[in-house]
């Protein structure tokens, strides 16, 4: 069984006697999504779409918990903790239960999508709902670290990061060289950190001749980096984005300011707008906050001309699966219509 740490080996700090602590993640597909192009207003574009639904798990968390679990097993930890909007919480519970060792969760109280709880309930974490938001369990949880012997898999990690940035190298391996702007959502910030970390590691490796700009989108409500402050209560119905004070913050600006990128926010309108065209126009099915980076490309394309005429290589990070949120799907599509069982009755409805 081979998943990132097998396959990137020599760029991740693991040895020949680390035991890895794998279920098969990444290699995820790249998806060309000329229609997307379309509905951005810039057909000529060459847009495709990193599903990073299809990892174990369902999210790109997967990337950096492989390496965080083989990390806390190599240095003996029997336990991990971690705060979570839900993504994290579910990908920590998998590969805790894999290394068979103790997963602990705090998680927002009532802001988890049921899919992303099921998950750390079945895989047996033990998990408290916390009477605050994310940014909360996360001061708790880093406490907690620091004072017992239980490791903190939150992308605070180093590990996470070195693990996350398996994306960008599997990006250029498909299409020979990094693109040549990347739109992805912006949470906590350490996938941002990560993506722009492994281009660049890449590149001095010789695999690839570019760096892509990096293009994070945060949700309007929740966008502390573009406001550039903390935001006390963030809004947003992206909650795996819906984080007011980033952890990766420092390195999310770097990132922007390095690659001569940007960061900028958009609406929850915007953001189940480009939801709704991934899914009908491309068959690709991910989670709200996935859509951000779409929804920022619209955007982008209708602010700048010259980007929105070009031929430029796109790559959409799709950060997690849809069916994590099926209750967000109903919300936004309309209901299945009851008819009678008759061949006379379907064709009544069809119209033809
Ligand atoms: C965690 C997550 C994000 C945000 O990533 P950060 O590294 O926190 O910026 C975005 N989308 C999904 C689906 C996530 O699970």
């Amino acid at each position: 069984m081979t998943g990132i740490i097998d396959r990137y080996r020599q760029y991740l700090p693991v040895s020949e006697r680390t035991r890895v602590i794998t279920l098969s993640e990444g290699n995820t597909p790249l998806i060309p999504a000329p229609r997307i192009a379309e509905w951005a207003g810039a057909p000529g574009l060459q847009v495709y779409l990193k599903y990073e639904g299809m990892n174990p798990t369902g999210s790109f968390k997967d990337r950096g918990m492989t390496m965080a679990l083989t990390k806390a097993v190599e240095d003996g930890s029997k336990a991990v903790i971690c705060a979570s909007t839900g993504n994290t919480s579910a990908s920590a519970a998998a590969y805790a239960a894999r290394a068979g060792i103790r997963c602990v969760v705090l998680i927002p109280d009532g802001n988890i999508a049921l899919g992303k709880l099921s998950q750390a309930l079945v895989h047996g974490a033990e998990v408290y709902a916390v009477q605050g938001n994310f940014d909360d369990a996360l001061a708790m949880v880093r406490q907690v670290s620091e004072t017992s012997p239980i490791t903190l898999v939150n992308s605070i990690n180093p590990f996470r990061i070195e693990g996350q940035k398996s994306g960008s190298f599997e990006i250029v391996d498909v299409l020979g060289d990094a693109p040549d702007y990347q739109f992805m959502p912006v949470g906590n910030a350490g996938n941002i950190t990560a993506y722009w970390k492994g281009y660049k590691e890449y590149r001095a490796h010789g695999k690839s001749r570019k760096l892509p700009k990096m293009m994070g989108w945060q949700a309007e409500g929740a966008a502390p980096i573009v406001r550039g402050e903390p935001v006390k209560d963030p809004k947003t119905i992206a909650t795996a984005i819906k984080i007011g004070n980033p952890a990766s913050w420092k390195q999310a600006v770097a990132a922007r300011d390095e690659s001569g990128g940007g960061i900028d926010a958009v609406s929850d309108e915007e953001i189940l707008e480009a939801y709704k065209a991934l899914a009908s126009l491309e068959g690709v099915f991910c989670e709200p906050a996935s859509a951000a980076g779409v929804a920022g490309l619209k955007k982008y394309a209708r602010t700048d001309e010259a980007f929105s005429r070009s031929r430029a290589a796109v790559v959409c990070i799709l950060t997690g699966h849809g069916l994590k949120d099926p209750d967000r799907a109903m919300a936004v599509v309309p209901r299945p219509r009851t008819i009678a069982p008759t061949l006379d009755a379907i064709q009544r409805e069809l119209k033809i």
